[in-house]
């Protein structure tokens, strides 16, 4: 049976409108801080300038606020498309807006489900070894001290005192494409150990629903691009096809690839320690495809993470029974990702794999109702940014303002939670602290208030 292609959910669709349309919309305004993109770094940001009367707007260049976090209905179900478990539950201010909000959260079991080549679980005595060789590898990843020459997170395998195991490229997987959007020997290895990782939960109504609300009330321009900053005079003036505004600071929260390929241009050019940090962060891919699966293998397993013996590359991993229905994700990433670049290839590749591991017979009522597209997506063009050997720094380094003026945040630059929506959140709040103080700091002897 093949893939439904009609009812695939492409994040593309969401491109800027055209520029007739935008010409109807009321015209932005200048305000004391600009913020470019809604997603969970530009609606902290808002919010916290909002709670200290700055007065601030956000220019979001689609038309609606999430950037990456976003749900969307699935066969009567609310299915996040992009980010779906808060991560770093102690860490995550998430996960106290959502308990601030009353919405329910459950916790994610941290144990997978091992599927063995066969198809079948994995016995028990297997599956007890692959546990103990996971937990092992990542207490040496995470132990590195971050001190010495830099190094690829793969180069623990070679350090551990147990003898290889028949799981280690699954474990690579797991670690690597699966939890990091890219091989462990491409990562730095101080940038794993520096991730913070406790108990993951998952939020009713979904995580881009959350986001969602947290917008409501902020004043955003959707469907304004934004394509150029001047920072050559005093203050920024931002360039979208809606006009040209003022503002004393403006806080950037694009994602990086936009940086990159200079989809937003700063003159003066940015100086060379900024550019450097832009550039030295890489995409990392990660894609959702969702399943309606009616006669699934996974039955007593309610959003329970699926991992296969297998590949440390060509492999997916999956999360059983979203919420208890009979929906599920089989997500991919790195060069699957790169090697599949249309979703329909995507949802093909899922197809062809759960194929081979449960039979074609076991497909027969498999649906895929929808895969991702956040690498081909003209306002992301990645799942989140990693660090390659020997970039860990550049992390700290998008944290320096430019100018006193110009302020980037986003999970990128976030050093500790890098790659999800807590890190982004968090980021926005300390850019916008810093921005506040900025307002506030006394220019030429004078004192200028905020708003
Ligand atoms: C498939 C997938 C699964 C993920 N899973 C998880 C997960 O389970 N848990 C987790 O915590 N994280 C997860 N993440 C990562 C998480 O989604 C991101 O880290 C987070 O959403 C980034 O937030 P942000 O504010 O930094 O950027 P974004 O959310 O990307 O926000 C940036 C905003 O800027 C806008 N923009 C871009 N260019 C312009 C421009 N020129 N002018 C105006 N606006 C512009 C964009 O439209 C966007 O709205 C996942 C990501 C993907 C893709």
């Amino acid at each position: 049976m093949s893939p439904r292609h009609e009812t695939l959910h492409d994040a593309r669709s969401t491109r800027s409108a055209a520029p007739a349309q935008i010409r109807r919309k009321p015209q932005p305004r200048d305000a004391d801080v600009i913020i470019i993109g809604a997603g969970a770094a530009g609606i902290a940001a808002a919010r916290n300038l909002r709670r200290h009367g700055v007065d601030s707007l956000i220019l979001e260049a689609r038309d609606r606020p999430g950037g990456r976090a976003q749900t969307i209905a699935l066969a009567g179900q609310a299915v996040d498309i992009g980010a779906h478990w808060l991560h770093a539950a102690d860490a995550n201010a998430l996960v106290r807006q959502a308990k601030r909000l009353g919405l329910r959260l459950s916790e994610a079991a941290q144990e997978p489900l091992l599927i063995a080549r066969t198809g079948e679980r994995a016995d028990p005595q297997s599956y007890v070894a692959f546990m103990r060789r996971w937990e092992s590898v990542y207490d040496a990843m995470i132990a590195h001290p971050g001190s010495g020459p830099a190094r690829a997170a793969d180069t623990v395998f070679s350090q551990i005192d147990d003898t290889p195991s028949r799981f280690d490229d699954t474990i690579r997987f797991l670690h690597g494409p699966f939890d990091s959007g890219v091989g462990l020997d491409t990562i730095d290895a101080s940038d794993f150990a520096a991730a913070v990782d406790d108990a993951d939960l998952f939020v009713e109504g979904g995580y881009g629903a959350l986001i969602l609300r947290l917008a409501r009330g902020l004043a955003i321009h959707y469907e304004t691009p934004v394509t150029s900053i001047d920072w050559s005079g005093a203050g920024v003036r931002v360039e979208t096809p809606r006009g040209t505004l003022s503002a004393r600071a403006v806080l950037v929260t694009a994602p990086l690839p936009l940086l990159q390929s200079e989809a937003i241009r700063f003159a003066p050019h940015l100086p060379l320690e900024t550019l450097q940090a832009i550039h030295a962060l890489r995409p990392a891919l990660y894609e959702h495809v969702v399943l309606s699966w009616a006669d699934h293998p996974f039955t007593d397993a309610v959003n329970r993470l699926v991992a296969f013996e297998g590949d440390a590359r060509d492999n997916l991993g999956m999360l059983a029974n979203i919420d208890g229905a009979h929906l599920h994700y089989a997500d991919i990433a790195a060069q699957i990702v790169a090697a599949c670049p249309d979703p329909r290839d995507r949802a093909g590749y899922v197809r062809e794999f759960l194929g081979a591991r449960f039979g074609s017979r076991a497909l027969a009522r498999c649906d895929v109702l929808a895969a991702s597209d956040w690498a081909g997506d003209p306002w992301t063009g990645c799942a989140w940014m990693y660090a390659p050997v020997g970039a860990h720094g550049a992390r700290a380094a998008l944290r320096e303002p430019v100018g006193e003026r110009i302020h980037f945040a986003g999970e990128a630059s976030s050093a500790t939670q890098w790659g999800t929506i807590g890190g982004a959140w968090d980021e926005g709040e300390r850019a916008a602290d810093l921005i506040r103080a900025g307002l506030t700091a006394p220019v030429g002897g004078a004192v200028i208030q905020a708003a």
